[in-house]
This record gives structure tokens, sequence and C-alpha cells, in this order.
């Protein structure tokens, strides 16, 4: 098969048979052999009876349905284990992308070698109360990931490989990341198109503004996990000596420096009425404390299952 179409959806009922028409027309037109997968995340809105509809009629058409709602990151990782096409195309279900972008992207999978493409949404149709926060969110998620290249990591539209598909695991709201999630599982070939993009046409969006906030801390998460999530202690061992270090040293110079003081006859203040006593305390507090997540963290990831596993390619 050449491609599964992979539709997350929640509460999209009037969208859903428009899409399909526009996808169905896409496909024909090319000649390409398809399925097209719509993962109902607990839609309240009877979008399952539509699907249901849909699948009667055309084959091609498949459908999963959560009993409640996950959100979308749930959603693509459960369509993704359904994927048999050679590449995989996921969309967003609110006739925001474009069916239309399918063969050009499909062309860069199969021909230019891409393991993942991404969409650009450069001309957005958003609110500008969207569309600043994620200038920002982009320019910092091209720095921590290193994936220079992207300018939309979130974007809905995104073709992939199927083995891509395979190998990662979008869990949370990690969506925003699947480029980042790809290329710490070793796809590096990652490249971007610029998408059409459309007003919402029905419905209204399902994120709100804290998507911004949890964005950052998902791209934190995944900074760490993906560098230090087999040794922690790389991570909480130097930070800690660092500062345990460094506490010590202030403690030594006030102690000494009080005794010096004593010793020649010179004036002095007790060791407790300096404040540098006090930072120092902390740190070195602190700095223990940082140690002992570093062993704890080190027992988590030793007792992980998943351990040994790596990414092979290919082996003879
Ligand atoms: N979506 C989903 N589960 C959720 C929230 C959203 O499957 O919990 C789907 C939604 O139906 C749509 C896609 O994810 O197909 C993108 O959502 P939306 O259009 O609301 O996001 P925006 O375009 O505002 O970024
Ligand atoms: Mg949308």
């Amino acid at each position: 098969m050449d491609i599964s179409v992979v539709v997350p959806l929640y509460n999209e009922a009037e969208s859903l048979p428009e899409l399909e028409q526009w996808i169905e027309r896409v496909m024909n037109e090319h000649g390409f052999s398809h399925e097209i997968i719509f993962v109902n995340d607990g839609s309240t809105d009877g979008s399952w009876q539509v699907i249901e509809e849909l699948a009667r009629k055309n084959p091609a058409v498949r459908g999963v349905s959560f009993r409640r709602n996950y959100g979308k990151s749930p959603a693509l990782n459960t369509g993704f284990a359904r994927a048999q096409g050679d590449v995989v195309i996921t969309m967003d279900a609110d006739l925001q992308d474009s069916p239309d972008e399918i063969p050009e992207l499909y062309r860069m999978i199969k021909e230019d070698g891409y393991d993942l493409v991404s969409g650009y949404k450069q001309k957005r149709y958003d609110p500008l109360s969207k569309t600043i926060p994620t200038k920002l969110f982009n320019a910092t998620a091209r720095k921590v990931t290193g994936i220079k290249n992207l300018h939309d990591f979130n974007c809905g539209l995104k073709a992939y490989r199927n083995k891509v598909v395979k190998h990662i695991e979008v869990y949370g709201d990690m969506h925003r990341y699947i480029p980042y999630l790809a290329k710490l599982a070793g796809f590096s070939r990652i490249g971007e198109k610029v998408v059409h993009h459309q007003a919402r046409k029905y419905g209204k969006t399902k994120f709100g503004l804290d998507r911004f906030v949890n964005g950052y801390l998902d791209l934190a998460t995944l900074w760490f996990t993906g560098k230090f999530g087999g040794k922690p202690m790389h991570f909480f061992g130097l930070l800690g000596s660092l500062m345990f270090i460094l506490g010590f040293i202030a403690v030594a110079v006030v102690g000494f420096g009080k005794l010096w003081n004593m010793y020649h006859g010179l004036p002095y203040v007790l060791v407790t009425d300096s404040p540098y006593f006090f930072l120092a305390l902390t740190l070195m507090i602190l700095g223990a404390q940082m140690f002992l997540a570093g062993f704890v963290g080190e027992l988590v990831a030793r007792n992980s299952p998943r351990r040994n596993d790596y990414e092979i390619d290919t082996e003879l």
C-alpha cells in the first residue's frame, strides 16, 4: 500500500465528510493505493457515527475509537500502530490542512529520501495570540533540538517513512516534538515543505494558551531524557559536585578567615553572622541532594526494561 492517512480527531463531525471526499479525490487523481485511519479521540458530538457511515461507503476508511478523550498524541500513536502504507501522512481533521499537499509529500519521502517531512504553515490563518508565541516557541525548539531547518514543529500535516512511525512513541503531549522524537530514534533526514493553511471552517480549536507553557515543559523533558535518560548521574552528579565544592570552599574561607583573625588579634565576626556561611550551607545541602537524586536516577535507569534497547538499522 502506498499511503496511510492518519487523522486524529476530537469533536469534528461537521468536517469529516468533506475531508474524506477531498482525500479520496486526491488519491484517485494520482492513483495511490491508500487507507484513511480516523482515530476518534473520545468525541461526544457524533463524529464516530459519521466515521461509521463513511466506512460503510468506502472500504479505504478505517476507524478506531477511544472510549474517552486522551489527547492528540495518544490518538496519533494509535493510528501509527495501525498504519500499513509505505508513507504515512498525518493531518488534522478540521480542514486547516490541505490534502492537495499529499502527492508532493509522498514524492519527497519516496524520491528525495527523507525520513520525515514536516509541513510549514508559512502563511497562517490563526489569531495573532497564537502565531506570535508560536514563532518564539519554534525558535526555542530549533535551538534545543538541533533541528535547524524546521520552522513549524507542531504542524499537523506531516509525512513519514513507515519505519519512522513504528519506531517512535508519541505520548502525553509530545506530538509537538515528533521531529525531535524521530531524531532521537536515529532518523536524521528531516525535511520541510511549505504548505497551504486555511482558517478553521467548523468547530473551534481544542488547545488553549496553556499549550505554550506545556510545550516548553515538554521540551525540557525531552531534552533531559534524550541527553541523560540513560545516565542521570552525569547530570545530577556534575551539578551536585559543583554546588558542593563551591559551598565547601565558601565555608572554608569563612571559617579560616575567622580563625586567622582570631590568632592575629584582629577584629572578627562569628561564622554565623556572615551571610556567606548561610549561602555555603545551602549550596552544600542542595549539592548533596542533587548527588543523591543522581543515585536514585541511576537505580531507576538500571531497572528500566528498555535500558538495552537500541535502534538497530541493519544487520548481516
Ligand atoms: N485533537 C484530538 N484530541 C484532542 C485535541 C485535538 O484528536 O484532545 C485533534 C483535533 O480534532 C484536530 C487536531 O487534533 O484534528 C488539531 O487540533 P486543533 O485544530 O484544535 O489545533 P490547532 O489547529 O488549534 O492547533
Ligand atoms: Mg486546527
